[in-house]
């Protein structure tokens, strides 16, 4: 553990927080969704693009709003569609990213709400080796029911299927928390939704928001890439990082002082994915 770190456990988003928002994999997922729902329930491509959006609105994914109001959609049949087709080969290998966890001396949680298989298969491209994380907090461990005795036992029962438990949700983000183990005011979240910063604030996690300019409501710091941690938050790495500094324009950026000037080493332009 980092001496005098005000950290002692970090949790990481993986999509468009891991790797840019810029792939194009956002737009594709949206694609396939879009397609999903054609498939499964038969609408017009226009209508299932306007489905989409109320679904992710109401529900917090399409998959999640399928399932409360009642369609017979299995979680591994609608993952293996929206994200198994994704052209994973635009996730370029980061050598410098995987240094970058492998230096990071806290506890570290991966804390995604896509599915397990999609998970290995984007830390495979970026070259990251998913023991590198303490814990992995997904799509299937967040819903365990979904896949049990109990989700089956629901559905021959024709009971009301179970939520969907997917960040922003007080659960989801509960799950994360119980992973990291330790206080939340001690405990780092970095996440591209605004949605999901927000959430983590309002249960008392510390929050960067990363692919951004500007730090959002309930953001902490905003960093425009997950490269430039070590410089927006040294924190991370204790006292002694923090007050060394590596010659760039970082001057105070304490617990409390909230960095707003953009990464200028970064010319990412993310895009959001509201999928
Ligand atoms: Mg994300």
């Amino acid at each position: 553990m980092a001496a005098n770190s005000p950290f002692d456990c970090v949790l990481l988003d993986l999509d468009d927080t891991l790797y840019p928002g810029n792939t194009g994999l956002g737009p594709a997922l949206k694609r396939n969704i879009d397609e999903f729902l054609q498939a499964k329930l038969g609408v017009s491509a226009e209508r299932a693009a306007a489905m989409r959006v109320e679904l992710f609105r109401t529900h917090g994914s399409s998959l999640a709003g399928l399932i409360v109001l009642g369609y017979d959609v299995h979680p591994d049949e609608y993952h293996s569609y929206v994200h198994g087709r994704l052209p994973y080969d635009r996730i370029a290998a980061d050598p410098q990213l995987a240094r970058l966890l492998q230096s990071i001396p806290q506890r570290k949680v991966l804390f995604t709400n896509s599915d397990r298989a999609h998970m290995k298969r984007a830390l495979e491209r970026l070259g990251v080796d998913e023991a590198v994380f303490d814990a992995v907090v997904c799509f299937e461990t967040m819903n365990p029911h979904l896949f049990g005795e109990e989700g089956r036992r629901a559905a021959a029962a024709g009971t009301a299927p179970p939520a969907v438990v997917l960040k922003p949700a007080v659960d989801a983000i509960g799950a994360g928390l119980r992973a990291a183990g330790t206080n939340p005011r001690r405990t780092l979240f970095l996440d591209d939704s605004e949605r999901n910063i927000a959430a983590g604030k309002a249960l008392g996690l510390r929050t960067a928001l990363v692919g951004k300019r500007v730090r959002s409501k309930g953001a902490d710091y905003a960093l425009e890439s997950i490269g430039a941690l070590r410089r927006v938050i040294p924190e991370i790495w204790g006292a002694a990082a923090a007050a060394a500094g590596d010659g760039s324009e970082r001057s105070d950026h304490g617990i409390d002082k909230m960095p707003m000037r953009s990464d200028l080493d970064s010319i990412i332009q993310p895009t959001s994915i509201q999928a």
